[in-house]
């Protein structure tokens, strides 16, 4: 049996990142960008009001109350083509350009109009509520660097600096495959002795919460022929994940039916709870990722194994799991020789300190336990015995709330 750190290293390593694609700004959302993002225009283009009221000269409202003469209107897309002359106003508004000759912006709270005369209570000095060409960016200016993952305020600037598509990583494809003869899709009918499958869905939301697409290949037979059928249909695919049949069961075909197929396996055990029996290796073009059948097993090792892995693909510089500290919430025996990742939930005690707390049952087939959990505690191989208050490192789940570290 390998460490857990091995096995994310032997995963990792020859992974290389997918190619780059172009997408239109539209469906970039959570991409990850892949070059960097140039301004191609000026924003603002040209100098603009930051507010309604009146473009004048600071000169002619330097004492008040100063009556003035409106000349013109300068609308947001629309302009007032005249000089703004001694004694002159031009009505302006929020984003209109600024006409040559004024300097300043009365705003319309202190102004009052009267047909043409526009009666001024309070000055303005030069440059009030006034925004310079290129306030924001000039043609030319870096507003995104790549690597980064493209939210919706990267979506607004990008648009900005009217660039309508973006260079990003293209989503890795990871084929999906669950086995076992004991398996239904949810709301199929079900024999007697018969499960639903709950992994094959959960991984696929899994895989495209990480930021690939998933390829769902439906449940294999405990077949050698449903096997193979079933799996051929990750080719051209970065990664098939199996789930289930990587033990050492009768039924556990896995190993042998890929190892037909042509798998060169890396490793195929690995020290750790949940999760023993997880497999690596590589399928042609394809890598393989062999997930252990329990629920709680395969979504674990996704995150700690199969998150880092689509980073990589991604051309994520930062592929690591992120970890955070708390108290233990009752004592824990000692570890034996797996590293252990224990379903907890987190609370803040009174003199605010992050509690995490195991539940009692850890069992591997529990997801009631894991959907409820709020993050994985984990202990060393051999780690002591530890009484409650003993600080561990945890790993928070989604969805992230208020009290996450
Ligand atoms: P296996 O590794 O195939 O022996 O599976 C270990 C355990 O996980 C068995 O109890 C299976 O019934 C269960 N299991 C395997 N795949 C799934 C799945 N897709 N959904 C729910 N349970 C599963
Ligand atoms: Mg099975």
């Amino acid at each position: 049996m390998i460490s857990v750190a091995e096995a994310r290293r032997r995963i990792l390593d020859p992974l290389a990142p997918t190619g780059v694609e172009t997408v239109g700004l539209a469906d970039a959302l959570g991409r990850i960008l892949a070059a960097e993002v140039r301004a191609r225009v000026t924003q603002p283009p040209v100098a603009v009001s930051a507010m309604d009221g009146y473009a004048v000269r600071a000169d002619d409202v330097a004492r008040t109350p100063a009556t003035l003469r409106q000349v013109g209107e300068a609308p947001a897309g629309g302009a007032h083509d005249g000089v703004v002359g001694p004694g002159e106003a031009v009505r302006i508004f929020t984003g209109g350009p600024v006409p040559r000759g004024a300097d300043t912006i009365v705003i319309q709270e202190d102004a009052d109009a009267d047909g043409e005369r526009i009666a001024v209570k309070a000055g303005a000095p030069p440059g009030t509520h006034i925004r310079p060409a290129g306030l924001d960016f000039g043609e030319g200016d870096v507003g995104l660097k790549p690597g980064r993952i493209l939210g919706a305020r990267d979506i607004a600037l990008a648009a900005s600096m009217n660039c309508p598509w973006l260079r990003v990583h293209r989503k890795p494809r990871i084929a999906v495959l669950a086995t076992g003869d004991e398996l239904v899709m949810p709301g199929e009918p079900m024999g007697p002795n018969q499960i639903v499958s709950s992994n094959n869905l959960g991984l696929r939301a899994f895989v495209e919460e990480s930021g690939a697409e998933a390829i769902d290949l439906g449940i294999a037979l405990d077949t050698e022929e449903s096997l193979e059928t079933l799996a051929a249909g990750a080719k051209g695919a970065d990664m098939l994940v199996t789930i289930g049949g990587v033990s050492v069961g009768d039924h556990d075909l896995v190993r042998t039916v890929l190892g037909d197929m042509g798998l060169d396996v890396d490793f195929w055990r690995i020290a750790m709870r949940p999760g023993k029996p997880l497999m690596f290796g590589r399928l042609g073009e394809t890598a393989m990722l062999g997930l252990p059948g329990n629920p709680v097993s395969a979504l674990v090792c996704g995150l700690i194994f199969l998150r880092p892995a689509i980073a990589r693909m991604l051309g994520l510089g930062e592929t690591s799991v992120r970890r955070g500290k708390a108290e233990l919430g009752r004592d824990v025996a000692a570890n034996d020789r797996r590293e252990d990742y224990l379903r907890a939930t987190l609370a803040r005690d009174e003199s605010g300190a992050l509690i995490a707390t195991p539940f009692e049952i850890q069992d591997s087939s529990m997801l009631s336990r894991l959907a409820r959990a709020d993050c994985l505690i984990v202990r060393a191989p051999h780690a002591p015995a530890a009484p409650r208050g003993t600080p561990v490192d945890i790993i928070p789940l989604n969805p992230p709330g208020p009290d996450s570290p």
